[in-house]
């Protein structure tokens, strides 16, 4: 300790000592800036490992995705400072922009101290630990919606942290794994029922041209064919989609990745998946509603 670490970045650590505690972004989309849908699938990958150690040094990983764009994992904020502004891959122009989603993790914290501070109060007390949003789990009771001592944290991080401090209290932080959307109109999951492009179906029988609201069908799920609601919790798509959506967010991988993990090792039929996973996600079986009043 005490002797000053040079960087091996000459130039650029100018304003490297302000906000070193400030959370800063690590994954990064390489585009092509083409007018011709040109993509890194042309490009020697020995020309693109090259070009980006030396415009960067020694990075996390570079990842193609299917788009033919690259997904980059940088090891430290002057990288995150230095790629943004990166306009060329050798000779090939590219734009750089903060992945969306993967720079971002949720965590679900309990606190009965917490109950009755209003929000501002509490994201003001997280936003030096890196929280950007914070968001109140409420429940429907008779018709009422309630606050619960659960709070939803956005951290700037692709990680949540193991704890944070309340003032005096130090409170876990649990992977929040939201529930599975399933839309209301078709009754598939993915969706809602504002961006649907299917047909309305009976979430009671799975029968189309009519709502549930009426049906005295026997029950069949739409998305198993199973004999209960599209809405039963016992349903097996249900219970798959709940668990790509905990292989997501515990491992931070794209629907795509956990989609094809969890159905490789897909448990014979009977078997609950997160049974089969051996650890329980945290369940939110309340609803989830930003605002009051919808
Ligand atoms: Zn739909
Ligand atoms: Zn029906
Ligand atoms: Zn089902």
């Amino acid at each position: 300790m005490g002797k000053k670490k040079n960087s091996p970045f000459s130039g650029h650590h100018n304003d490297l000592v302000k906000h070193s505690n400030t959370p800063f972004d690590t994954f990064f989309i390489l585009k092509r800036t083409t007018t011709t849908n040109e993509s890194f699938h042309t490009v020697s990958p020995f020309l693109v490992e090259k070009a980006i150690t030396a415009n960067l040094g020694i990075t996390k990983s570079t990842r193609k995705l299917s788009s033919g764009d690259l997904l980059i994992e940088i090891a430290t904020r002057q990288q995150a400072q230095q790629i943004i502004h990166l306009k060329y891959l050798d000779t090939i122009p590219v734009t750089v922009s903060a992945h969306a989603t993967l720079n971002f993790s949720k965590g679900v914290i309990s606190c009965g101290e917490l109950l009755h501070v209003p929000m501002e109060e509490v994201l003001k007390g997280f936003q030096p630990q890196g929280v950007t949003h914070v968001q109140r789990i409420k429940i429907r009771r008779n018709g009422h919606l309630i606050d619960t001592k659960h709070l939803i944290l956005t951290f700037h991080s692709p990680k949540i942290p193991d704890s944070v401090r309340a003032g005096y209290i130090k409170l876990t932080v649990r992977p929040y794994i939201p529930n599975p959307l399933r839309c209301y109109k078709c009754q598939r999951f993915g969706h809602s029922k504002t961006s649907c492009r299917g047909t309305l179906t009976c979430a009671r029988c799975a029968e189309a041209g009519h709502d549930s609201s009426d049906c005295t069908a026997s029950e069949k799920c739409v998305n198993c064919k199973g004999s209960h609601t599209s809405f039963s919790r016992s349903c097996s798509a249900w219970k798959f989609e709940k668990e790509l959506i905990a292989e997501k967010v515990k491992k931070n991988i794209s629907f795509l990745e956990a989609r094809r993990l969890v159905k490789s090792r897909a448990p014979a039929p009977g078997t609950s998946y997160a049974s089969a996973v051996g650890k329980k996600p945290e369940t939110t079986s309340t609803r989830i509603l930003p605002k009051q009043g919808q």
